[in-house]
């Protein structure tokens, strides 16, 4: 048993790390393409936001690294061969110490990043900087508000007396939140006639977003366009990585080659 191990621990020592930065989908689609492809180890790391995370295959850690600093000693003491963080687009700061990181730890970097929305014939989206803009908007567009872009950020909604907030997250807010709130815990995917039901059920008559892309969450989207519903859509923030990839197929395929495979 001791032999075994013994080699078991040669075997994957002789393997080449992959830290992938997740807390998506996409993160899990990846580390369901690599778990087993030889020679990558693919680690997968998730922030600890959510108290039961839907974890990805093979290995993963849980928690901050503490800062670039962190991040980049975590990459040297575990002789990471490369890096991709498929953090989500809005995910702003993990994605900036991933850059500072893998840079200072010389490590490859590669971000798989879902394209944003676009609109189509029939919408009626108003685009914004940030939640911070969206807050301002409001009151001159609705008084019904679909709320569907977390528990972190609610704040900026919490002085605006005079509107009515459904908020759908995965988990309860901790911090402000608005007076006139209802509150619908949920986990994506939903399905459009859920999200029409939804809509109408509570009356809304404006829905805001941030431009996350991808399937699992459009339907409020097609549902708003059913429904003739205006939509704050929250630009995403820009990204500083220099290779950027947008599906899990692709992101595997760059980790195959660095890894040599
Ligand atoms: P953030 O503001 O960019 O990051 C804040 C801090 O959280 C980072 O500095 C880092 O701490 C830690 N962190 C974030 N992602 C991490 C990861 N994958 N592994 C280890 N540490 C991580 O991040 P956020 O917007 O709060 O998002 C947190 C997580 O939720 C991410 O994994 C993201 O993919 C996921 N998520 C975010 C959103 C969103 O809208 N922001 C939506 C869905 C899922 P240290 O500096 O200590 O390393």
């Amino acid at each position: 048993m001791g032999v075994r191990r013994e080699r078991d621990d040669a075997v994957a020592s002789e393997r080449r790390l992959v830290l992938v930065l997740g807390g998506t989908s996409d993160a899990r689609q990846l580390a369901a393409l690599l778990d087993g492809a030889d020679p990558v180890r693919v680690v997968s790391s998730l922030a600890g936001r959510t108290k039961a995370p839907v974890l990805p295959a093979g290995e993963s850690r849980i928690g901050g690294f503490g800062g670039v600093e962190g991040l980049t000693a975590w990459l040297r003491d575990n002789r990471a061969a490369a890096v991709v963080d498929a953090t989500h687009p809005f995910a702003a700061r993990i994605s900036a110490n991933a850059v500072a990181g893998a840079k200072a730890a010389g490590v490859p970097l590669l971000r798989l990043q879902r394209p944003g929305w676009t609109a189509r014939d029939g919408d009626d989206w108003r685009r914004v900087a940030s939640a911070r803009e969206a807050a301002d908007a409001l009151p001159g567009i609705g008084r019904r508000v679909f709320l569907t872009t977390g528990r972190m950020e609610t704040a900026p909604y919490a002085r605006l007396d005079d509107l009515w907030f459904l908020l759908r997250s995965v988990e309860a807010p901790d911090g402000d939140v608005p007076r006139n709130l209802e509150l619908v815990l949920d986990r994506g995917p939903f399905a459009l006639d859920d999200e029409v039901a939804l809509m109408r059920r509570h009356r809304i008559d404006v829905v805001v977003t941030k431009d996350s892309g991808g399937t699992q969450t459009a339907a409020k989207l097609d549902a708003a366009r059913e429904l003739g519903l205006p939509v704050v859509m929250i630009s995403r923030p820009a990204t500083a990585a220099r290779e950027c990839v947008a599906s899990a197929s692709e992101a595997a395929e760059w980790v195959l080659r660095v890894c040599g495979a």
